[in-house]
C-alpha cells in the first residue's frame, strides 16, 4: 500500500498535468456533445410542434365554418409534401367513428389509428403527444384538439430537421473536436513548458550546487510567467545569492586565517625543533616539545589541505613540473612523521630502491602533500604498536609509492567513498580528528600528474598505492 502510494507520488508532474488536461478536455467535449444534441432535439421538435399548431388552428377554423370536410383533400394537398415529411390527420366524430383520415407518405402506420368508417374508437386524450413510429424509428409531434361541434381533430407531423441537423452537427463536431484536440495538446504542452521551466531550472541549480558544493555555481536565473512560480524562483535566487556571498565571505576569512597562521606555526615548529636539540634536556620538557612539533605538523597539513581544497574548487589544479628526487622527498616526509610514529609507538619504515636516487618530473610540493596525507592517515588510523611501511619501486617509465599500515582498515562498502571530499568513516571519527579533505587531495593531485591512486583494505590494515609517470608532459 505504502509503496503504491510512493510510486504514485513519484509520477512526473508532466504526467499529472497532461492527464489533468486530457480529463478536462474529455469532460468538456462530452458535456458539449450532450448539450448540442439536446438543443438540436428540442429546437427541431419545437419546429414540428409549431407547424402542427399552425395547421390545427387553420383547419379548426375551416371545419367550424364548413363542417362537411369535403374540401379537406384539396386543402391539405398531400402530394405537395416532400417525402421526408410525415403528416397524418384524423377526424373522429362525436360517436367515436373515424370521419376522415389522411396520411403521407403512403403506407405510414400511425400506431392506434384505424381506417375511415371503422369504429367506434376510444376517444384520444387532448393535447400534445410524442409518437415514435416503429417502422422508421422517427419521432413525430401529434396534437389532439376538439372543435366546437364536438369532433376531434388530430394532426401529427414530423420533419427530418432533427436528423439533418444532427448529421450536420456530427460532421462539424468532428472537425471542431480534431481542431480543439490539437489546440488543447498545444496549450497543454505550452502550459507544461511554462510551468515546468522554472521548476526544472531550480532542480538543475540544486543539482549543480550539490555536485560542485558551490552556491555561486548556480548559473540559472529562475523566472516565470506564473506569479507564484516567479515568486518562488526569485526567493530561490535571493537565497542562493545570499548563501553564495556568505560562503564566499567565510572562505575569504578562512584563507586569510590559514595564511596568517602558517607563518607563526612554522616558527613555533622551528623553535621547538631547535630547543629539542638542547643538551641534557629534561625528559618532560623534551616530550612537550615533541608534542608541539607533532601538533604543528598536523595543523600545517590541515591548513595546507584547506588551501589546496580551495584552489581545487576552481576545478583546476596548477602543476609546476620540474625534475626532482622522489627518494629525497619521501625521506623528508617520513622524517617529519617519524616523531609522531615514535610517540605512538608505531614502526615507520621506508624501503627505497637502494642502487640509485629516483628522479621524476612533477610538482615537488604537490607530491610531498600526496605523501604527507597518506602517511598521516596511516599513522592516524593505526593503533599503538602497529607498523607503517612506505615503499618506493620504479619501472622504466613510472614509479610506485605504496604506504601500508596495520590499522583499523576501511569497510569494503566505504572504500570507494574515501576519495570524496569531506567523507570520513564512522570509525575514523572515533579514531582521530580530521576534515575529510586528505584523500580527495591525494586523488586530484595524482590525477593532475596523470597518475593513479588506488586503495585496498582489510580489517587488519590498508594499502594505498600511487603510481606516477616519471616524465610527463603536463598540460598546465
Ligand atoms: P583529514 O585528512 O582532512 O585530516 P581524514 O583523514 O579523516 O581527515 P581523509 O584523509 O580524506 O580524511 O580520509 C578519508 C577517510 O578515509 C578517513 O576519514 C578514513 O575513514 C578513511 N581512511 C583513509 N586512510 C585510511 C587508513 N589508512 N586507514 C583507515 N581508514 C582510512
Ligand atoms: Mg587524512
Amino acid at each position: 500500500m505504502f509503496s503504491k502510494l510512493k510510486a504514485k507520488r513519484l509520477l512526473s508532474f508532466t504526467m499529472y498535468l497532461a492527464t489533468g488536461y486530457l480529463v478536462v478536455y474529455a469532460l468538456c467535449t462530452a458535456v458539449m456533445l450532450y448539450m448540442g444534441n439536446r438543443v438540436i432535439t428540442l429546437s427541431a421538435r419545437n419546429f414540428d410542434k409549431q407547424n402542427v399548431r399552425a395547421d390545427c388552428e387553420r383547419l379548426t377554423e375551416l371545419l367550424e365554418t364548413n363542417p362537411s370536410g369535403n374540401w379537406m383533400s384539396e386543402e391539405l394537398a398531400l402530394e405537395r409534401y416532400p417525402p421526408s415529411t410525415i403528416f397524418a390527420l384524423r377526424i373522429i366524430n362525436t360517436l367515436g367513428y373515424i370521419e376522415y383520415i389522411a396520411i403521407t407518405p403512403r403506407g405510414t402506420q400511425m400506431p392506434g389509428w384505424g381506417k375511415t368508417g371503422k369504429g367506434p374508437v376510444d376517444f384520444p386524450s387532448l393535447g400534445w403527444e410524442e409518437i415514435i413510429l416503429p417502422d422508421t424509428d422517427r419521432i413525430i409531434q401529434m396534437h389532439t384538439t376538439q372543435i366546437n361541434d364536438g369532433r376531434i381533430l388530430q394532426i401529427a407531423k414530423g420533419s427530418l430537421l432533427e436528423k439533418n441537423q444532427k448529421q450536420m452537427m456530427s460532421r462539424n463536431m468532428t472537425v471542431f473536436m480534431l481542431f480543439s484536440l490539437l489546440l488543447s495538446i498545444f496549450s497543454t504542452l505550452f502550459m507544461i513548458f511554462i510551468t515546468l521551466r522554472p521548476i526544472n531550472k531550480m532542480i538543475k541549480s540544486i543539482h549543480s550546487i550539490i555536485d560542485t558544493g558551490a552556491f555561486e555555481s548556480n548559473p540559472q536565473r529562475v523566472k516565470s510567467m506564473i506569479s507564484e512560480l516567479d515568486t518562488l524562483g526569485s526567493q530561490f535566487n535571493i537565497m542562493t545569492e545570499k548563501y553564495a556571498s556568505l560562503i564566499q565571505a567565510m572562505r575569504e576569512t578562512m584563507d586569510n586565517v590559514a595564511h596568517d597562521i602558517r607563518t607563526p606555526l612554522s616558527r613555533i615548529r622551528g623553535a621547538s625543533e631547535f630547543a629539542l636539540k638542547t643538551e641534557a634536556l629534561p625528559e618532560p620538557l623534551a616530550n612537550t616539545l615533541v608534542d608541539i612539533i607533532e601538533d604543528c605538523d598536523h595543523a600545517q597539513l590541515q591548513l595546507q589541505n584547506l588551501l589546496d581544497s580551495r584552489e581545487m574548487e576552481s576545478g583546476f589544479v596548477k602543476i609546476n613540473p620540474l625534475p626532482f628526487s622522489l627518494s629525497k622527498i619521501i625521506g623528508t616526509v617520513v622524517d617529519i612523521y617519524s616523531l609522531i610514529a615514535e610517540e605512538k609507538s608505531i614502526a615507520l619504515t621506508t624501503s627505497l630502491p637502494a642502487e640509485q636516487d629516483v628522479q621524476i618530473k612533477g610538482d615537488q610540493n604537490r607530491i610531498a602533500r600526496i605523501l604527507s596525507n597518506i602517511v598521516d592517515n596511516a599513522l592516524k588510523y593505526t593503533p599503538a604498536g602497529g607498523r607503517v611501511a612506505v615503499t618506493l619501486t620504479q619501472s622504466e617509465d613510472s614509479v610506485t609509492i605504496q604506504v601500508s599500515d596495520t590499522g583499523i582498515g576501511i569497510p569494503p562498502d566505504e572504500l570507494s567513498l574515501v576519495w570524496q571530499r569531506l567523507y570520513r568513516s564512522e570509525q575514523a571519527r572515533k579514531s582521530g580528528k580530521g576534515l575529510g579533505l586528505g584523500m580527495n587531495i591525494v586523488k586530484l593531485f595524482t590525477e593532475a600528474h596523470k597518475g593513479q591512486a588506488e586503495i585496498e583494505s582489510s580489517p587488519t590494515g590498508t594499502i594505498v598505492t600511487i603510481t606516477l609517470p616519471k616524465n610527463n608532459t603536463y598540460s598546465v
